[in-house]
């Protein structure tokens, strides 16, 4: 198999839509906002196993990240006050995975409307789950024998395009 997706749940992200994949042509893992844990073998066993089985069995030659436009997690992410209280069981805590993309864009672009502020960690927190990525010892290993590429990707599906990040 050629490649690994990671998508949101959102129904208007599906990634066979958006890139035409056919079945048998991606393995595919989607969450809330298209979200890469750290390696983590207590907490996100989930991901680590769809990536394990990818990467050392399937042997998938790209990984690829898509985060999109008007994403509901991010706006989740972007909506947490900065001391941190949460009010939810499992939302927040999840997508406070991305939550150096947060930071990065309060601190870069804190005076700008909500809205626009989503619109970049949009983007920033694909950064960051590619950065997560290579935290999996595999994952690590095969991008440094270059077996393995990782790449993002951002869909917009106001005007229906896919940019490579
Ligand atoms: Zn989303």
């Amino acid at each position: 198999m050629q490649f690994m997706v990671f998508a949101c749940s959102d129904s208007r992200v599906c990634p066979s839509h958006i890139l035409d994949f056919q079945p048998g042509e991606a393995f595919m893992v989607r969450n809330i906002a298209a979200m890469v844990p750290p390696c983590d073998k207590t907490k996100y066993t989930g991901t680590g196993a769809a990536l394990e089985y990818a990467v050392e069995h399937l042997k998938v030659e790209h990984i690829l990240v898509i985060g999109h436009s008007s994403c509901g997690g991010i706006k989740g992410l972007m909506s947490i006050p900065d001391d941190g209280t949460t009010h939810s069981e499992f939302i927040e805590d999840w997508v406070k995975i991305c939550d150096a993309a947060r930071s990065k864009v309060k601190a870069e672009f804190g005076t700008l409307e909500l809205a626009e502020q989503c619109s970049k960690c949009e983007r920033e927190a694909v950064h960051v789950s590619l950065g997560n990525l290579m935290t999996y010892p595999f994952v690590k290993e095969a991008v440094e024998k270059n077996e393995l590429t990782i790449k993002g990707g951002y869909y917009d599906f106001h005007t229906a395009t896919f940019d490579l990040l």
